[in-house]
C-alpha cells in the first residue's frame, strides 16, 4: 500500500481538480490517506475557485465524508531538543522534538549543499507529511529538502487532526529570546 501511495502521490492534485484516471480513483476508493489528501486539496482549491462544483460529485461526496468537521488544526511547538542539540550554530545538524499533547515528532535538520534536509519519523502510518517541497517517505521515515530553515514548515496530516509545524527557524528562534 505504501508503494502504491507514492506512485499516485503526484496525481492527487489532478484528482482534486477532477482529472483522476480510473487507476487513481480505484486507489482512492481503498486508501483513506490519499483520499484525505485529495479532500483537503479540494477544500483548498474550492476556497479560491469553487471547485466543489466542478469536481466529480462522487469524488466530492467521498472526499467530504472522509473529511470530518471535527478534524482539528493544531499548531506544534517545540517540546524538547533532541540528543544532538547543536542548534545554536545554524550550520550544524540538529534535532528538535515538536508537537502537542497528543502527538509529537522528532525532526532532524542536516545541512546540504543547497540548503537543508529535514528528516523525521511519523508517529504512525496514518500520518501524512505535507511540505512545500516533495516529501520522500520510507515506511514511517520522511525526508524533504529546503533551501532555508524558514521554508521548513510542514503539516502532519492525520485522520482526526492536522498538526501544523512552524518553520524550524522559528522553533530555534524561540530559544534565543
Ligand atoms: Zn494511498
Amino acid at each position: 500500500m505504501k508503494d502504491a501511495c507514492s506512485k499516485y502521490r503526484s496525481q492527487l492534485i489532478e484528482a482534486a481538480e477532477g482529472n483522476a484516471g480510473p487507476e487513481v480513483l480505484a486507489h482512492l476508493a481503498e486508501c483513506p490517506k490519499c483520499s484525505a489528501i485529495v479532500s483537503r486539496t479540494i477544500q483548498i482549491l474550492s476556497a479560491a475557485k469553487g471547485f466543489w462544483e466542478s469536481a466529480p460529485s462522487d469524488l466530492v461526496t467521498r472526499a467530504k465524508s472522509l473529511m470530518p468537521e471535527t478534524r482539528r488544526y493544531l499548531t506544534g511547538r517545540r517540546l524538547d531538543w533532541g540528543q544532538v542539540a547543536g542548534a545554536r550554530g545554524p550550520q550544524e545538524e540538529f534535532q528538535v522534538l515538536v508537537g502537542d499533547e497528543d502527538v509529537s515528532v522528532r525532526v532532524m535538520a542536516s545541512p546540504r549543499p543547497n540548503g537543508w534536509a529535514v528528516m523525521g519519523r511519523v508517529p504512525d502510518e496514518q500520518w501524512v507529511v505535507e511540505a512545500q517541497s516533495p516529501v520522500t517517505v520510507d515506511g514511517s521515515l520522511f525526508e524533504f529538502e529546503v533551501q532555508t530553515l524558514a521554508d521548513s514548515a510542514f503539516d502532519l496530516v492525520g485522520l482526526e487532526s492536522i498538526l501544523q509545524i512552524p518553520p524550524l527557524s522559528e522553533l530555534i528562534d524561540n530559544d534565543t529570546k
